[in-house]
């Protein structure tokens, strides 16, 4: 028995920070989607009682550290599944991206193992087995678009935004995400972007609010670690994106567009000097 599942990439249309919390965590209010980029998984029966995890990707954990191999482990103990199986990874989202590529590789093997060995979970609580292996994990569950608060495990779902051409630019540079929430001083944050503002745009479906909505306290911390990324995301406007945005901790810089012909020329414009480069449609 073989089955599939994609995995796609999220971005935070807004992500805001309230607080930190005395457990370490931050208290966020996120509003995250997904985009038309996806890894794409493949899991098949072994007769041994072993998870074993292979990738085309040469950059990316295969042993207990993949976030895939965790969530096999965790679901195999929780339901106790003498079963073994063998979960190949296509990697197609950047790696450390602030794409949450790990996150929904592991949200893809809860619900693709939940199908293979037919245990009937329900999505209640394969999200919360997903808050186990990390914050965004119970969003990829669910996947769609959401209001995500607490540490990003609370999760309200929203309707579709507009549909809308997305530019991601990546630039050749890793961002730790602890290290960027670590540099965060939550009380000097100046600018908190407006949730309501957001989620009002996607609920009247207004593509201009949109774009005018995005925000992201993490920007100022990594903008001002890598001036890279600070250059990409002038040029992503110089272009004439209609919004634009990091995703996440970053590196990730995306734009949003709304007619094709500037997508094209966007991504056309930023391929000359960033290598990886998509253009893409949301995943609504
Ligand atoms: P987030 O947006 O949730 O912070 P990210 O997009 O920044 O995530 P990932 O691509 O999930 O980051 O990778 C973060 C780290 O997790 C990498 O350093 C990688 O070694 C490790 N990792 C573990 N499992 C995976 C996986 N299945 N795919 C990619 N990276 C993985």
């Amino acid at each position: 028995m073989k089955v599939f599942e994609k995995a796609p990439a999220k971005i935070n249309l807004s992500l805001d920070v309230l607080s930190k919390r005395e457990d370490g965590y931050h208290e966020v209010e996120m509003v995250m989607t997904m985009v038309d980029l996806a890894d794409r998984l493949e899991m098949q029966e072994l007769s041994r009682d072993t998870i074993i995890i292979s990738s085309q990707a040469g950059y990316i954990p295969l042993d207990e550290k993949n976030l895939a191999f965790q969530a096999a482990r965790l679901i195999k103990e929780r339901y106790d599944v003498r079963r073994g199986v063998y979960i190949h990874l296509d990697k197609k989202i950047p790696v450390a991206a602030g794409l949450a590529g790990g996150s929904s590789d592991a949200a893809a093997t809860l619900r693709g193992l939940n199908r293979l060995w037919e245990l009937n979970i329900s999505n209640q609580e394969l999200m919360e087995l997903g808050a186990q292996l990390g914050s965004d994990v119970p969003f990829c569950v669910q996947g769609g678009t959401a209001l995500a608060s607490g540490r990003g495990e609370r999760l309200e779902p929203l309707p579709s935004p507009p549909q809308c051409w997305v530019i991601l630019a990546k630039p050749p540079i890793n961002v730790s995400t602890g290290e960027v929430y670590g540099k965060l001083k939550v009380s000097e944050i100046q600018n908190h972007p407006s949730i309501p503002a957001m989620v009002h745009s996607i609920r009247t479906g207004r593509f201009d609010l949109m774009c005018r909505s995005l925000g992201n306290v993490l920007e100022e911390v990594t903008l001002d670690l890598f001036p890279e990324v600070r250059q990409l995301r002038q040029s992503m406007e110089r272009l004439g994106a209609d919004g634009v945005l990091m995703s996440g901790s970053g590196p990730t810089v995306f734009g949003l567009v709304s007619k094709y012909s500037k997508a094209a020329k966007i991504y056309n414009g930023l391929r000359g000097f960033c290598k990886e480069v998509y253009a893409v449609r949301l995943l609504i």
